[in-house]
């Protein structure tokens, strides 16, 4: 199984100043789907004293997991950006697939799959890239740029506590030391932002993940030291079993009409009970107050549910989605009823662009999504999320968030102008109808995605351009070869390294838009192959391309590609087979290894002239299959092809010169 493997600072901006040159794009989002504002219109709010130019921000997961994740979220005008969750094992093995977005949402994914040293670097430069977008202009003068990272740990007072986990957040709070390595390594056209003035601090506030069955006792022990020792805001996720199990049982099976979901009893007697939940929270507001610091709380995180499906082997999964948009609502419902002093608040559970500005009328700060982000059109999904927040408060005359809340329902008198006040009026209103909503009940989210039942290949596919959008991690990627069909003969290796030709076959390739995977960046998530129409997996199928002969050797399994620009070499992996193809246009030829032997090929016409056994190969084969020559040559001509710039190709000289 592949591995993440972050891509340096120097290299994002690379690919993403030339991408957005060339193509119009960055990380292969479209500019047309990039905030920029809404003249007019202040969709400012405050997160524990800091100010966010949007309320909007992924949660906690696959968007906030790798630098590129940070910043397209960020384009997409995510402007409060959980980071993915970080811990104390950081080097667990996760089950592959881990997301199962075909409808409600179910994962079996957990923390931050990079080390914790990585994970600091991934996010200092995730903040950094997004100064020296601000400081480049290249998106313009005016762009609202207030964002907030925050950070999200896990999951146990021992972890918390223990100094790896204490010097990350210390580190996090004043990241000098990590600013100036990176900035050293800021190097041609971006040199020039070394001296900029990147903040220090890339994060202050944490959003607190518990295990299921977290004592009270030690989620209070876990607050009190990042409050008190840490010096962070926090804020405190909370479990939709808070509702207690008969009300979840109501709200999933009775309401919703999701039979099929069975709840995991344990979850429902171990974790935090609501009352007890009711006294902790002001206890821990009054100890953060003294502290000068924040306290919010997070309606909810997922719903620990029996695995009834056969996409993961684990015995448990965690839903998502718009049965958990009911259930998280209906719990900030009771909790606001009955909490004894106000809380700031923030949301996640089946956000989309339909249901955003209701949350935000709620007076949720921020809004964060997942879910609906791993559909189809992924970051880009965002852009309406905002445009509709945008257009309701238009409707109502509202020229920022807080007067958009008190005026979504006609709060502002009951409220005496107050938005909290308003957010609070709202939020029993605004809940029922939730509940009431079709759009959240089984009956309009039991389908999947359609499968054509053709199978993928290294090359070609109906070309639906799914794959590349729902990957968070932008892994996917598209290049462009010219069709083609190529007639071709095998060879029989005679005795003293002569050839004699013998029947090939064909290389058809139909279309001119291929797709390939960075399997650098792939977690092998498997949520492409839940969108792809055709079967396989384009995470599997489409070629895999590693960013060194290191990771190659270890992880390419029976498909995987390595170029070395440098030396014009490519290695494949087909099946068991693996091959090195170096080319050498200036003689006109090129040689590849193959099977324990090399054999030498001439370029004009793809013949086989003369071969050679590899030194120390066991018994040379008498037969040698000219395919994977043709299909190494393809994509090596074909990737580094400097119309698109990618992963895969942003470090030849011909694609950074180009253009
Ligand atoms: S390429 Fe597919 S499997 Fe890999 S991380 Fe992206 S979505 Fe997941
Ligand atoms: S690999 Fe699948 S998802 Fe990607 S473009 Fe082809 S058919 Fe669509």
């Amino acid at each position: 199984m592949a591995e993440l493997v972050p891509i340096p600072l120097a290299v994002l901006l690379r690919r993403a100043f030339l991408e957005y040159e060339r193509e119009g794009k960055i990380f292969d989002l479209p500019k047309s789907k990039f905030f920029l504002g809404f003249p007019g219109l202040d969709l400012s709010v405050d997160f524990h004293g800091r100010r966010a130019s949007t309320p909007l921000g992924p949660a906690a997961g696959p968007h906030g997991q790798l630098a590129q994740n940070i910043v397209l979220s960020w384009l997409g005008g995510a402007r409060i950006i959980e980071l993915k969750t970080v811990q104390i094992l950081d080097e667990l093995k996760i089950p592959r697939p881990c997301i199962d977005i075909a409808n409600v949402g179910y994962n079996v994914e957990w923390s931050q799959e990079l080390k914790l040293e990585q994970s600091l670097r991934e996010y200092v430069g995730a903040a950094m890239f997004l100064e020296i977008l601000k400081a480049s202009k290249l998106l313009g003068e005016d762009v609202p740029s207030g964002t907030v990272l925050d950070m999200s740990v896990g999951y146990s007072l021992e972890g918390i506590r223990s100094p790896r986990v204490r010097n990350w957040i210390a580190a996090m709070r004043n990241s000098a030391a990590i600013v100036d390595e990176l900035r050293a390594g800021l190097d041609g056209p971006f040199a020039r932002y070394r001296d900029l003035p990147f903040p220090a601090c890339t994060s202050d506030t944490i959003s607190l993940s518990t295990f299921h069955g977290c004592p009270a006792g030690e989620i209070e022990g876990i607050v009190t030291f990042l409050l008190a020792e840490m010096g962070c805001h926090v804020c405190i996720k909370l479990n939709p079993t808070l509702l207690g199990r008969e009300e979840v049982e109501h709200l999933l099976h009775g309401v919703l009409g999701y039979h099929e979901i069975q709840l995991h009893g344990p979850a429902f007697e171990n974790d935090l009970k609501f009352d007890e939940a009711l006294d902790l929270i002001p206890r821990l507001q009054r100890l953060a107050a003294d502290r000068g610091r924040g306290l919010s709380v997070k309606f909810t995180n997922t719903l620990v549910v029996k695995n009834h499906k056969s996409f993961f082997s684990d015995e448990l999964m965690y839903m998502s989605g718009a049965p958990l948009h009911v259930l998280a609502m209906n719990l900030l419902k009771k909790f606001r009823a009955r909490q004894r002093t106000p809380v700031a608040a923030s949301f996640s559970g089946g956000i989309d662009a339909r249901n955003v500005a209701r949350a935000v009328a709620l007076d949720l700060v921020p809004v964060t999504s997942c879910t609906d982000l791993l559909r189809p059109g992924g970051y880009a999904r965002l852009a309406r999320y905002l445009e509709n927040l945008a257009a309701e408060m238009r409707a109502l005359g509202a020229a920022d968030i807080p007067g958009f809340i008190l005026r979504y329902r006609n709060q502002a008198a009951a409220a005496s102008n107050d938005a909290g006040e308003a957010g609070l009026l709202n939020t029993p209103i605004l809940v029922d109808e939730a509940a009431a909503d079709p759009r959240y009940r089984w009956e309009r989210n039991k389908g999947a995605p359609r499968k054509i039942g053709s199978k993928l290949w290294l090359y070609d596919c109906i070309d639906c351009d799914k794959c590349v959008p729902v990957c968070p991690n932008d892994a996917n990627f598209v290049y462009e070869t010219e069709p083609r069909g190529i007639e071709y003969d095998n060879y029989e290796l005679l005795a003293g390294g002569a050839v004699r030709r013998m029947p090939g076959g064909a290389l058809r390739v139909v279309k001119e838009r291929q797709f390939a995977n960075w399997a650098d960046a792939c977690n092998e998530c498997g949520n492409c192959d839940v969108f792809c129409p055709e079967d396989g997996g384009p995470y599997n199928e489409k070629p895999r391309f590693f960013g060194s002969l290191e990771t190659y050797r270890e992880h390419a399994g029976p498909n995987g590609f390595y170029i070395d620009w440098k030396e014009r070499r490519i290695h494949g992996a087909f099946g068991g087979l693996r091959c090195v193809l170096s080319l050498r246009p200036r003689s006109g030829r090129a040689f590849m290894e193959q099977d324990g032997v090399e054999v030498e090929i001439r370029l004009g016409d793809n013949q086989a002239v003369a071969w050679k056994p590899r030194p120390g190969a066991a018994s040379p084969p008498h037969f040698f299959d000219m395919l994977p020559y043709l299909k190494l040559k393809l994509l090596f001509e074909s990737i580094g092809d400097p119309r698109r710039v990618h992963f895969a190709n942003v470090n030849l000289p011909e694609v950074t010169d180009a253009g």
